[in-house]
């Protein structure tokens, strides 16, 4: 199709002339950026005789390039022939460059937002070590024979330490959150006992507040659930905290009750209330709680302490389970936070599970002929001492082999045949999931199997499945409390003993 008539803008954007220009094709506008599926675009749009309004990388006459913002229309006379078609063109090279810039700074900002995520992480991360070696050693501490004195100031290193330790574990939620890091790891659990481990949690900081802690369990709940135990964890913990925080000489309940059972009855959608009648909540601050490293009132920071970032991350991890919590509140009369999820309640594994627990609960005294021998592999030195002390005391006769990398720990195990391993993850020369597979291999021309318990730093989801992968049997997440290794051993080490009897 060739060029009839041209005006005196169309001239000036291109820098083509009237005469120069008449009976050349449009095309002569087009050059290699020119996007060749919106050239396409054109043809069929001309050969179907439709309207078409386009953007395009068009070529003035001294070949630079503008971006052209085109419209194009056939003309037709009163008996619907076509006449010829009429275009017009403007220049928005100036806009398109806006628009470029926008969205190179959208993704630098972007970027840089990535970066500040990941630093973050990895920052609270490397804070996690030394305080590991804190904790671990005031809870040994603490079950040792101290003066009053003495273990009251040991009393407030440990909460001190607890406090720091929780704070950094929110910062790296919430910066893996921000980096979109978070996975949720489903597992089945008995609902009733993760309420009770969390009352036990609550109740000393309730009492002390002179709160009554209430827990109302409808009947028709399931017993076992399929969800992210320790993210619900989370979030009810999060939740009944700010309610204890927040209240004084009051009630705090928390409600679970079961909103509809599917047809299939395999799932289950749970409604979680947590309701106080504490200082409550204006209406108009209801946004504002929501939003990251924000409170109610700013005065409240050193009243009540607290990051201002439990509600996000609740929200966030809630968001994960397709869910968010709502709130109903009253200044002066109490708060009522509660959400729903949609849980899995499968049937099948109950007796298993069962069977496990009752296991578990039965106490057990370590003599060594259950448990000999240890093999603790453990690259960091604080670590190592730590570690040696827990299990003496857990088992006071105890034999501790020590391995200082993972390599070591596959010559060490040959010669010494542990009943148990707790091993590193991150150790030079060899990791703890290598040696782990190794140990494994190894393991097959032996007749039993030896226990191994990972001691990770528990920030990394991708970290606990290669674990499981490479024959790992337990987690234990830094730092490592004495009791929660001594019910790992329990859980392991009955067990054995149950199956030899039977
Ligand atoms: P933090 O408790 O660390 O400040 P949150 O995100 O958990 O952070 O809570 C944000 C704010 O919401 C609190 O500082 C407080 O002002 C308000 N808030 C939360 N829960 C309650 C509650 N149960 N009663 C009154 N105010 C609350």
């Amino acid at each position: 199709r060739k060029i009839t008539y041209a005006n005196a803008a169309f001239t000036e954007i291109t820098g083509y002339t009237e005469s120069e220009i008449l009976g050349k094709k449009c095309s002569i506008l087009q050059g290699t950026e020119s996007d060749p599926n919106v050239v396409q675009l054109i043809k069929e749009a001309l050969d179907q005789l439709k309207p078409i309004v386009t953007e395009i990388i068009n070529y003035k006459k001294d070949g630079t390039k503008f971006w052209n913002l085109l419209y194009i229309s056939p003309v037709f006379d009163h008996s619907g022939k076509l006449i010829q078609f009429v275009g017009v063109q403007n220049d928005i090279t100036k806009k398109k460059e806006q628009e470029l810039e926008l969205i190179q700074a959208k993704e630098k900002a972007e970027e840089a937002n990535r970066i500040k995520s990941e630093f973050i992480a990895n920052m609270s991360h490397e804070l996690r070590t030394p305080l590991n070696a804190v904790i671990g050693y005031s809870d040994l501490l603490l079950k040792s024979n101290l003066s009053d004195v003495q273990k009251l100031q040991l009393q407030t290193i440990y909460e001190s330490s607890d406090f720091l330790l929780h704070l950094i574990n929110d910062i790296l939620d919430f910066s893996k959150i921000d980096a979109r890091k978070l996975k949720l790891d489903e597992t089945i659990f008995d609902l009733v006992e993760l309420v009770d481990e969390i009352f036990v949690m609550i109740k000393a900081s309730a009492s002390e507040k002179k709160n009554d802690l209430i827990k109302e369990i409808r009947e028709n709940l399931p017993k076992y659930i399929k969800t992210d135990r320790l993210r619900l964890k989370q979030v009810l913990v999060n939740l009944l905290n700010n309610a204890v925080k927040f209240t004084d000489s009051g009630k705090i309940i928390l409600k679970l009750e079961s909103e509809s059972i599917a047809e299939s009855s395999t799932s289950c959608k749970i409604k979680f209330s947590i309701i106080d009648n504490g200082i409550g909540i204006d209406t108009k601050d209801f946004q504002r709680i929501f939003t990251a490293f924000t409170q109610v009132d700013s005065s409240n920071v050193r009243k009540f302490g607290g990051s201002g970032l439990g509600l996000t991350i609740s929200n966030s991890i809630l968001e994960m389970m397709n869910s968010k919590i709502d709130v109903e509140s009253e200044l002066n009369k109490g708060s009522r936070f509660y959400f729903s999820i949609l849980v899995q309640t499968p049937s099948q594994i109950l007796n298993e599970t069962k069977l496990l627990e009752t296991l578990v609960e039965t106490e057990q005294e370590f003599p060594k002929e259950i448990l000999d021998k240890v093999l603790i592999v453990e690259d960091n030195k604080v670590n190592l001492k730590l570690a040696k002390a827990m299990m003496t005391k857990i088992v006071p006769e105890i034999k501790i082999v020590e391995a200082e990398n993972g390599l070591e720990a596959i010559e060490k195990y040959k010669q010494e045949k542990p009943k148990l391993i707790l091993m590193d993850i991150q150790m030079p020369i060899m990791d703890g999931i290598q040696s782990t597979i190794e140990i494994r291999k190894l393991e097959r021309e032996e007749k039993y199997k030896v226990t191994i318990v990972a001691i990770t730093a528990g920030t990394k989801d991708e970290t606990q499945e290669n674990c499981m992968k490479a024959g790992i049997n337990e987690f234990l997440t830094k730092p490592i409390i004495k009791d929660d290794l001594k019910k790992i051993i329990n859980k392991k080490f009955t067990q054995i003993e149950a199956n030899n009897q039977t």
